[in-house]
């Protein structure tokens, strides 16, 4: 039984007093969902004042991203040693991050070995463009986002791992994905794949969450399908009741 995983990508949104004043809103609500692994992925500068107000709750904090090497010349990076001082988790390959700062499977298979080191649980970004969708690639470009991002991993390390199937054209547009076809792509292109590799029960273990406009709205209808073990959740993560009631649709899912 895998434990239902609900995270928050707040993306460049929020001033450390406003991180402050969002976290201190929903912070009760949230520790009252049993049963549910909750998330928080604040801006960098964000992360050390929402640590110390989620110091002693149940709530997890995550970064947006983080780079491969562990220190040095490198202006402007944050290392895994310096993310792991306060979160546990990483968000890794984000399609913004891919459109808009050159990553790409070879950059996400890095940064997801180097959380290893950190033992920072990385949150795996993968999903197709709209182009790519629209022409029928969708098996071909996540198949490859999960064989080439997590190469040369080993099983115990993946079956901690959690992977977010993010099709491009749903992020941001309110053009949700149906729910059925979320959970056949993760059937189909990620788990199978996970399980040729790794092994049935490396693949069985790892949590996929869904993302792309997921509101309290469609939530419940994403958190029936089988495959589908949460949410990786931005615009709706910014407002308190939607992504309070977000959090629990996926706790009766447990
Ligand atoms: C995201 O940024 O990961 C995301 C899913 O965004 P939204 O929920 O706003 O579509």
């Amino acid at each position: 039984m895998r434990t239902p995983f609900v995270a928050g990508n707040w993306k460049m949104n929020k001033t450390i007093a406003e991180a402050r004043s969002l976290v201190a809103e929903m912070s009760q609500a949230l520790r009252e969902i049993k049963n549910v692994e909750k998330v928080l992925c604040p801006p960098f500068m964000a992360i050390f004042p929402v640590a110390a107000l989620l110091q002693g709750t149940d709530i997890g904090l995550g970064a947006q991203d983080m780079y491969w090497e562990p220190k040095g010349p490198f202006t402007g990076e944050v290392a895994p040693e310096m993310v792991a001082e306060f979160c546990e988790y990483v968000i890794i390959g984000h399609s913004e991050r891919r459109q808009y700062f050159g990553e790409n499977d070879e950059t996400v298979n890095r940064k997801t070995a180097a959380a290893r080191i950190s033992n920072l649980v990385p949150i795996v970004c993968v999903g197709e463009t709209l182009a790519e969708y629209e022409s029928g690639r969708t098996e071909e470009v996540v198949s490859r986002q999960i064989r080439m991002g997590l190469k040369g991993l080993t099983p115990e390390f993946v079956e901690h791992i959690v992977i977010a199937y993010e099709p491009v054209w749903a992020i941001g547009t309110g053009r949700a994905s149906t729910s059925e076809n979320a959970n056949t792509v993760i059937r189909d292109f990620i788990r199978k794949p996970l399980a040729e590799i790794y092994g049935e029960a490396t693949a069985q273990a790892v949590r996929v969450l869904y993302g792309g406009s997921v509101t309290a709205a469609n939530a419940v209808e994403f958190f029936s399908q089988p495959e589908i073990d949460g949410a990786l959740v931005g615009g709706a993560s910014l407002k308190v009741d939607e992504f309070v009631a977000i959090v629990h649709a996926a706790a009766k899912r447990a």
